[in-house]
């Protein structure tokens, strides 16, 4: 692990437990340009479904003046779901760094069968770095799905869940 990687990753735990103190799944995003962070974000309450953290911080870089991701790595504190992963692929970002594994509905270059992608992002996929500050993140997960009031979150059997107990 490059002290850079963890360094970010930091900035991204604190949005994580931003988004913690407001009552949400703590995940939080950095997106950096060399040294430079060019957007930071975390969990959009105001929409659970399509506001998440990476998509949300993308969209700030993106307003920011940043019209494409190239040369911009994302340190999400969770590894990116689905919606998240091909929104990073068509914004061309070159590297996502993650701190957790999500085995319930995290996906990213190395899980994914590159034969299924149409043929315009099978070139594009970006470089993954796992488990940069895992500890850390999965205590804040471990610590929001114990206090959590949703059912769905208090699932023991979801396999997040179980990873963040075990
Ligand atoms: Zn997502």
């Amino acid at each position: 692990m490059e002290d850079r990687d963890a360094h970010f990753m930091g900035e991204a735990l604190k949005e994580a437990e931003y988004a913690m103190e407001l009552g949400i799944l703590p995940v939080g995003v950095v997106i950096t340009i060399g040294d430079e962070i060019v957007a930071r974000g975390c969990k959009n309450g105001v929409s659970p479904r399509f506001g998440h953290a990476e998509v949300v911080t993308m969209a700030r870089a993106e307003a920011n003046g940043h019209k494409w991701g190239r040369g911009m790595t994302i340190y999400t504190t969770l590894e990116t779901c689905f919606m998240c992963f091909v929104t990073a692929l068509n914004y061309q970002v070159d590297k996502i760094v993650y701190a957790m594994e999500d085995p319930f509905g995290g996906i990213s270059s190395d899980s994914l069968a590159q034969e299924l992608l149409p043929v315009m992002y099978r070139h594009k996929l970006p470089i993954i770095t796992s488990g940069v500050l895992r500890e850390e993140s999965r205590t804040l997960l471990r610590k929001y799905f114990a206090n959590s009031e949703s059912e769905f979150w208090q699932n023991r059997e979801n396999p997040l869940v179980k990873a963040c107990f075990l």
